[in-house]
């Protein structure tokens, strides 16, 4: 097989899915699954789907058109806020767009009357993370001229946490979101469908024990891609963390001594210090480097070390143990690594555990879908 190769345990993903889908479905909560890390990857998605989930979402058209033109017909909203030029792409192949200026919903709103359609807009609001987001006392304004704009509908208002910064909401930042949504409805008439709360970040919060509130759907990526907690790194209890591998060829391994570190040399007195050389290292090259992942979100086999890598090599110590030439290495990948290996072309995708489709138009209607009530 070629490498570097990443390899996708569909099984696992859909376990994951289910999981969370049926955990948070007890807590009143929909699961929306997110595809950016996978680059809307339609095996992936359809996994997704099969566990599922309520909806899809990315934040690139790109990726959402990969997964119509997979044949994906469920509803995927786009959850970084469109660009101008997009404006025609979101209204065709999206049934939502998360947003949070104006001057893009009007926009939207004039391509979808073209087309005698209702785009559906989730305003974005800004909770702390200081990503993207109306300001909260700003909601209010901003939710009654989306309700004045034709060609649009308010369907509900989210919240972003620990996506720029690394920290987790807490449950009154939540509260917080549920109280917006009451206010919404009272000032400015229209029904708020969707709360989201959030991401993978809130699962902590979500799967504990306090109110939910009005928090009705998680948009959720990391946890069921990788079963971590994006602001721990920690494994999320009764989640697959293995569903995705990257495998590498060897392709040199060799003793080489260890750098005599400098400072054990004092050249103005000509003394040489003794220091320890018993310091013969294998070390092993892998044919992946920093253009095919992020290197530093690798996770090596017990017994081998990191120890450096370019754009095209990554250099690890064996301790003694040949690797040979010609064999593979087979590593764990964080989010940020999973990101690049699954966007870089020179990385081979291969999925196992490929089950028959439910995401055709025709068996999307009768998958059993949460709706929204
Ligand atoms: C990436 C993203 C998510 C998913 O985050 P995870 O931590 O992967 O669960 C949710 N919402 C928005 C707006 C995002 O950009």
């Amino acid at each position: 097989m070629t490498s570097p190769r990443v390899e996708i345990d569909l099984g696992k993903i859909r376990a994951n899915a289910r999981y969370l889908v049926r955990r948070l479905g007890a807590r009143g909560i929909s699961v929306t699954g997110v595809t950016k890390a996978v680059c809307g990857h339609p095996d992936v998605a359809k996994a997704m789907l099969n566990g599922g989930v309520f909806g899809l979402a990315d934040a690139r058209v790109s990726n959402i058109i990969r997964m119509h033109a997979a044949g994906i017909r469920c509803p995927i909203s786009i959850i970084r806020a469109p660009m101008a030029h997009e404006t025609k792409d979101v209204i065709r192949f999206c049934d939502a767009s998360y947003n949070t200026e104006m001057d893009t919903i009007q926009n939207l709103g004039a391509a979808a009357r073209e087309k005698a359609i209702v785009h559906n807009i989730i305003l974005m609001v800004e909770m702390g993370d200081m990503r993207d987001g109306v300001m909260p006392e700003d909601l209010n304004d901003v939710a009654a001229q989306v309700a004045a704009t034709p060609g649009v509908a308010l369907k509900g208002i989210a919240a972003n946490f620990a996506c720029l910064g690394n920290v987790a909401p807490t449950a009154g930042d939540l509260a917080m979101l549920s109280r917006l949504a009451d206010q919404v409805e009272g000032e400015c008439g229209p029904y708020v469908a969707l709360v989201s709360g959030g991401g993978s970040a809130n699962l902590p919060w979500a799967l504990g024990e306090g109110s939910t509130g009005r928090v009705n759907n998680l948009r959720l990526g990391e946890a069921i891609l990788l079963g971590t907690d994006p602001v721990t790194g920690h494994p999320i209890t009764g989640l697959h963390t293995d569903a995705f591998a990257l495998f590498a060829e060897v392709i040199e391994t060799r003793d080489k001594p260890s750098a005599i570190p400098p400072a054990s040399i004092v050249p103005e007195f000509g003394i040489l210090k003794l220091v320890r050389n018993d310091d013969l290292r294998t070390r092993t090259i892998l044919a992946v480097g920093q253009q095919d992942t992020d290197t530093s979100g690798l996770t090596f086999p017990s017994g081998v070390m990191f120890i450096g890598a370019t754009s095209d090599h990554t250099v690890v110590d064996t301790v003694k143990s040949t690797v040979p030439v010609g064999s593979e290495m087979k590593m764990g990948m964080n989010y940020s690594a999973l990101m690049r290996a699954m966007s870089a072309p020179d990385v081979a995708k291969t999925v196992h555990g490929k089950q028959k489709m439910n995401g055709s138009s025709k068996d999307c209607e009768t998958q059993p879908y949460l709706t929204l009530v």
